[in-house]
């Protein structure tokens, strides 16, 4: 094994997913390609509906099939494949080798079992330890997400918590077990702008302290620009650009990759233009044929309609599918 290969740690290849409904299949997922390496952020942006959320769900084993299907692909973590495993396998593998943040931490909390309980017991029941070791790593965890070592929060419930504090919480049941890989699905969006900023440090310090590899799930291009190492654009289930964070930003080659740059707020602070990207998501059952993007894309062309633009590398890992790039450009 080569040293890239050493340190990649997810590597999904080409999935495909479906929802079956009574009313017909949507196509959530069409050929997902994104590789994730340890230490690293990687940020999966794009607008709601796009298949973000289904893709984090597919790396955790928490799809639910059915109603979804799995067509197509792999989704391998550690060099095994997520998708062939029994639930028994995927359970032992969630929390222990991967951790999970979520937007809401309200719903991902039990109620009825106090803040510490719920730490120690993934603890005790991955690593097998007695109750005074687990809380006193638990209290460890408490103090590293900012909530402090004493046993207030320890024996706190949830509803006794600000959302700010159940969202440390969650972070703290998150990586209690030194997980490898940290699915973080828009941790941020419930909250406030300060709030907001504590939490995207707090993340960059697990990668910097634990080598944790990180896919950080947003809409929000600012906030994923804030603390990705890399960057993929996803639009109607289908990877459409893939960089480093700081090339996307400076030269961003597919024009949904460009129309989200300049409908972010700071676009107006370099004297662009605010744009807003006409039309919505198509939903997973009117996929448009050829490139997804064509019946909102400023640029189309009839070939659009009916190609399907492949991923292409422009060198440095920058990749993106568009067939007018270096023909066409859109201006700001
Ligand atoms: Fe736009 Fe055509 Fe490129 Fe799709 S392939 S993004 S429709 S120019």
């Amino acid at each position: 094994m080569d040293g890239a290969q050493d340190q990649q740690l997810l590597d999904i290849r080409g999935l495909e997913v479906d929802f079956v409904q009574p009313r017909g299949v949507a196509h959530a997922l069409r050929g997902i390609d994104l590789q994730l390496n340890r230490g690293e952020i990687h940020g999966l942006v794009g607008e709601s509906g796009s298949g973000k959320t289904v893709t984090a769900m597919c790396i955790t084993g928490l799809l639910r099939t059915p109603p979804a299907r799995v067509n197509a692909g792999r989704v391998l973590f550690g060099g095994r494949d997520m998708l062939q495993m029994t639930e028994n396998q995927r359970r032992r593998v969630r929390g222990k080798e991967i951790g999970m943040i979520f937007q809401e931490p309200g719903k991902y909390l039990n109620p009825a079992y106090r803040i510490g309980e719920q730490i120690t017991e993934s603890l005790r029941l991955h690593f097998q330890m007695d109750r005074h070791e687990a809380t006193r790593q638990a209290r460890e965890f408490l103090g590293f997400v900012g909530l402090g070592k004493n046993r207030r929060i320890l024996r706190s419930y949830p509803h006794e918590l600000s959302g700010g504090m159940k969202q440390r919480a969650m972070i703290a049941m998150a990586i209690a077990c030194h997980p490898a890989l940290l699915i973080a699905d828009e941790p941020t969006t419930a909250l406030d702008v300060t709030l907001q900023l504590q939490i995207l440090r707090l993340i960059r310090r697990l990668k910097q302290e634990f080598s944790m590899g990180i896919l950080f799930v947003s809409h929000d291009l600012s906030v994923v620009r804030e603390i990705s190492d890399r960057i993929s654009v996803i639009y109607a289930g289908r990877i459409v650009e893939t960089a480093a964070a700081h090339r996307l930003f400076k030269s961003p080659l597919h024009p949904y990759t460009r129309l989200l740059l300049l409908s972010i707020p700071d676009a107006a602070k370099r004297g662009m233009r605010l744009k807003t990207i006409p039309g919505s998501v198509p939903d997973g059952e009117h996929t448009p044929t050829g490139c997804g993007f064509h019946p909102r894309c400023p640029l189309a062309e009839e070939r659009c309609r009916h190609r399907t633009p492949p991923m292409v590398d422009y060198g440095q890992g920058h990749r993106a599918a568009c067939c007018l790039i270096g023909e066409k450009w859109i201006d700001s």
